[in-house]
């Protein structure tokens, strides 16, 4: 080696396809995460099936549901179900609580259509539902692409049924019309935000009358039939319903190697997933280790099952005082990665990030110092003291990460939970894995940046 080979190697920093960094064994078992990986993205679309597909694994694995009057010790293993829309995984560790838990947070919502309260109706002999999106969509990606319903619907007497249609094979699908090219002239004029309007974005759901009608909207009443006869529902309980409409497609490899991931949501369950899979592989961990998958990050965190709420402080105070500690000091000695998804570089649109401090897919998980916008506006930003720290546990355990900011600095922005986190005085960093197309119906992820995922909340959980 040169004298500047040897000084290149000993000052520059390089971040680097994980490829070179680990060997034939470890991408096999990234290949192998990965698959069953696809099995979860392809069965749960919504949060609700997030938490049941969940609680069944933890169940199946030895946790029991969180009862606020126990007492736990060290290795039992909790749930705490918040609402069926969100849920903590917690393994008791042989410290107290009171010193601190070790929470990897991610979320289970992903951008989609939801239904509105009064959603159906028909017009031109068509039958439509309207939606009122959620979360950050491009609302043009979200025409003509197949789509299912999922959800709940709770009737007049209480009783609730779930919806799940569109998935399985000879489901029918559902689908937002776009206008054609030919007639689309004005529409190809509007600004890309506008090519799709909120108010278009209606659910085609029927065409065909109820038989020997000769009432008016005789294709809404044989909808409602239809969804009487399977449902047991009438009109008036899709008020009491949340519906929620997402694309149709099963999450499948995407390139000639098979090293990339096609999937709606991998923001956040691509994060989510990981971190399940590392507090069920814990074992008896020093600290006490919890996976929170949260509810309503993408609409802001408001609302109870969303962080921007004291249900996780609140669990982590019980645990506290199950064993005679304080939940405030158990809080305060807690550190979290805020488990989130960060926009990977793009070359096909490369203006928007700046280079040097950009992730790009495969060179493994991103840490993300600072979310916000415009100034940091927004965000938590965490200590170089908690970076360092996290460096240095990741450096030491072979976790191939690298840093990311959103884009360049008056490019845009985001914000994930971690400054919901951080209200609590609970030490926090971000971090995800690279999303290329982020929250568009369809994403792509690397299956080395998950399994990398996998692999820093173990670490965090263990080391
Ligand atoms: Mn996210
Ligand atoms: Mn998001």
């Amino acid at each position: 080696m040169s004298k500047n080979e040897e000084l290149r190697e000993k000052l520059l920093y390089k971040a680097e396809h994980a490829c070179k960094k680990i060997d034939e064994n470890e991408v096999k078992a990234a290949d192998s995460f990965a698959e069953s990986y696809k099995k979860f993205m392809t069965e749960c679309k919504i949060e609700r099936e997030v938490v049941e597909y969940v609680v069944d694994l933890a169940e199946k694995n030895g946790f029991v549901s969180f009862d606020p009057k126990a007492s736990y010790k060290p290795g039992d293993k909790v749930i705490y179900n918040n609402r069926g829309k969100a849920v903590i995984l917690a393994v008791i560790g042989t410290k107290p609580v009171e010193d601190g838990v070790r929470i990897a947070a991610a979320h289970i919502d992903s951008p989609r259509l939801d239904l509105k309260p009064n959603p159906l109706y028909e017009d031109a002999e068509l039958a439509l539902f309207k939606t009122h999106y959620y979360g950050g969509i491009k609302k043009y990606q979200w025409a003509a692409i197949p789509l299912a319903l999922h959800g709940v619907i709770v009737k007049a007497d209480g009783t609730s049924v779930k919806v799940n249609i569109g998935e399985d094979a000879g489901d029918p699908k559902f689908v937002v019309t776009d206008l054609l090219p030919h007639l689309a002239a004005d529409q190809m004029k509007r600004t890309l935000a506008d090519g799709i309007r909120g108010e278009e974005l209606n659910i085609l759901v029927g065409s065909r009358p109820f038989k020997d009608d000769e009432g008016s909207e005789s294709v809404k009443l044989n909808i409602l039939n239809i969804l009487n006869e399977k449902y047991g529902i009438v009109e008036a309980d899709f008020l009491s319903a949340e519906l929620e409409v997402v694309p149709a497609f099963a999450a499948d490899d995407v390139g000639f190697d098979r090293s990339l991931i096609g999937a709606y949501g991998h923001d956040d369950r691509v994060c989510a997933y990981p971190s399940v899979m590392a507090v069920l592989e814990a074992g008896t961990p020093e600290y006490t280790a919890m996976a929170v998958l949260a509810d309503k990050e993408e609409t802001g965190s408001e609302g109870n099952t969303g962080l921007d709420s004291s249900y996780m402080a609140y669990f982590i105070s019980d645990l506290a005082r199950m064993q005679g500690g304080v939940g405030s000091i158990a809080l305060s000695n807690s550190e979290c990665l805020s488990a989130d998804v960060n926009a990977a570089f793009d070359p096909t649109f490369p203006g928007v990030y700046e280079r040097m401090n950009t992730s790009f897919a495969n060179r493994g998980i991103v840490v993300t110092k600072y979310t916000g916008s415009r100034g940091k506006g927004g965000t938590s930003d965490a200590s170089a003291e908690f970076m360092g720290r996290i460096r240095r546990l990741f450096d030491a355990n072979g976790v191939v990460w690298q840093v990311g900011e959103l884009g360049k600095v008056d490019e845009g922005g985001g914000g994930t939970v971690a400054k919901y986190v951080a209200y609590h005085n609970i030490d926090v960093v971000d971090v995800g894995v690279p999303v290329l197309s982020m929250h568009a119906p369809y994403e792509v992820i690397s299956k080395l940046d998950l399994y990398m995922a996998y692999k820093a909340f173990l670490t965090f959980f263990t080391k």
